[in-house]
């Protein structure tokens, strides 16, 4: 039989921000490995950011492709080269970017109706891609960038609304129905939770949470033995299809791949490796909010003297979204001077995974972003918790409560990207890190996290979990394949 004629073709769409993209390409790198030809829609701008690993892959034969079109700036009303949604600055700017998916649907379709794919794996955010994919007669599989509980999580609290029968903000709720005893409160949860009143957003969720419902079943960046009880719930209760094919950061083998995941790193993998290469093993703390993170000068102020009083040795990765002035007033007096050669800043864009895989690596402070999450899962390491946004409060949950590798910084309420928060005063971030760093109960979380970063690693290799979940939905796509044609 001709070996194209029988081969899977499936189409990526991945949400153009960062932790939506960076574990789509991974996964359509994985796709790709198993003699799947596959097909990435972005916008050219967008591309740039994994051209480079794609050209290696087809390079070693892979059959992988970019497929670009524009990004509508104009007709959204958003400045030229704001296409990714790392680059908006404002709640205003977000909500246009969002609207502006929605433009997709024509070029996506007409893309899909020349190439004729087998199936179309798209983000949340283009929910239309459900009606698309039925359109054309293929399966939508429906991407959401984070893990099993937080969306059993969200089911339960759409199902019961546990959250509109407390007294306040803060006071605490067991969310019913969930495997485990897991207690919110409102002011963990984004406001369109808290209050259910109708905002801009509330439409477009619901479109979300329509084309979800209805999508093929959901593939979801995690693995089985990190949340057995919540792959069981999804498919049990909640009643969808899932497959789990994570971590998929682990298909970054060499240290190229991991430096070159989302963007060019602001310090080179080079220099980043001989200063870790110094370092004893498990002697580094590793501080990064994720890609979309804004903090303000009086939250850095805070987190560089917790630092200079831990004595503990970093790697700190510093955003900002202000001028270059404003920037160094953060750092207190002879900050630098103090802790050079125990400590490491990175302003701007770092090679997490490849200083996370690092012996010198142990431990992390992370705002909990699913990716990062996994990502230090797969490392090993534990971690400082403090949560941000999105759905980083269960995800915390997941790494203090369940897997009991995690130490909270304390952080009480949920906040847009752009807020100004309170800040994490300094006595409880060195609290944290220091609990995380020192003693037995330290010891006794590395030792659980070392275990559980050799359980990732198992699943992704042959005939692990993720591997045969991968497998065996690519065994189900190929026999609809056949019987469609
Ligand atoms: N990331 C990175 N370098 C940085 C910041 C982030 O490589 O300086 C990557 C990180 O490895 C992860 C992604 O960006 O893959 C962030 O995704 P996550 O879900 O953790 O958080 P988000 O940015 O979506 O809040």
């Amino acid at each position: 039989m001709d070996k194209r004629a029988d081969q899977l073709h499936v189409y990526f769409l991945p949400m153009m921000a960062p932790g939506h993209m960076i574990p789509l390409v991974d996964m359509a790198r994985q796709f790709s490995r198993h003699g799947v030809k596959v097909t990435i829609v972005t916008t050219p701008l967008n591309a740039t950011k994994f051209s480079k690993t794609i050209q290696k892959d087809r390079e070693f034969g892979s059959d992988i492709c970019i497929r670009t079109t524009e990004f509508p700036c104009k007709e959204a009303g958003l400045p030229e080269g704001c296409e990714n949604l790392a680059s908006t600055t404002t709640s205003e700017m977000t909500m246009k970017f969002i609207k502006a998916l929605y433009l997709f649907e024509q070029p996506v379709e007409k893309f899909m109706e020349e190439d004729h794919p087998d199936c179309l794996v798209a983000g949340t955010f283009f929910a239309w891609a459900v009606d698309v994919a039925a359109k054309l007669g293929i399966p939508r599989l429906a991407f959401n960038g984070t893990g099993l509980l937080p969306m059993c999580a969200y089911n339960c609290l759409m199902e019961h609304k546990p959250h509109l029968k407390v007294e306040s903000e803060t006071e605490e709720f067991v969310i019913p129905g969930l495997p485990d005893t897991i207690k919110m409160s409102r002011s963990k949860l984004s406001q369109h939770w808290v209050d259910e009143k109708e905002t801009p957003m509330t439409p477009i969720i619901k479109d979300f949470m329509r084309a979800e419902a209805t999508s093929y079943g959901a593939i979801v960046n995690s693995f089985y033995e990190l949340e057995p009880n919540y792959v069981q719930h999804f498919r049990e209760v909640v009643g969808r299809k899932v497959w789990h094919v994570g971590p998929v950061s682990l298909c970054n083998k060499d240290n190229e791949d991991k430096s070159q995941r989302g963007q060019d790193s602001s310090l080179s993998e080079q220099k980043c490796l001989d200063w870790l290469n110094t370092k004893e093993p498990k002697s580094v703390i590793y501080i990064c909010f994720g890609s979309m993170s804004i903090f303000s000068s009086d939250q850095l102020l805070e987190i560089a003297t917790a630092l200079e009083a831990s004595d503990q040795q970093f790697i700190w990765v510093v955003r900002q979204n202000t001028t270059n002035e404003e920037q160094e007033k953060w750092m207190p007096e002879g900050f630098e001077e103090k802790v050079n050669g125990r400590g490491l800043i990175i302003k701007g864009w770092a090679p997490q995974v490849l200083i996370l895989d690092h012996e010198a690596t142990g431990g992390f402070v992370t705002h909990c972003g699913w990716n990062s999450l996994l990502e230090g899962v797969s490392a090993g390491v534990p971690m400082v918790t403090w949560p941000l946004s999105a759905e980083q409060f269960f995800n915390e949950k997941l790494l203090v409560e369940i897997l009991k590798i995690g130490v909270p910084v304390g952080v009480q309420a949920w906040s847009q990207r752009t807020d100004s928060r309170v800040p994490i005063n300094r006595e409880n971030i060195l609290r944290a890190v220091t609990k995380l760093m020192v003693g037995q109960e330290a010891e006794e979380m590395q030792g659980r996290a070392a275990a559980l970063g050799k359980s990732a690693k198992m699943a992704v290799e042959k005939g692990g979990s993720s591997d045969n979940s991968l497998v065996s939905l690519l065994e189900e796509l190929r026999n609809g394949k056949s019987s469609s044609n």
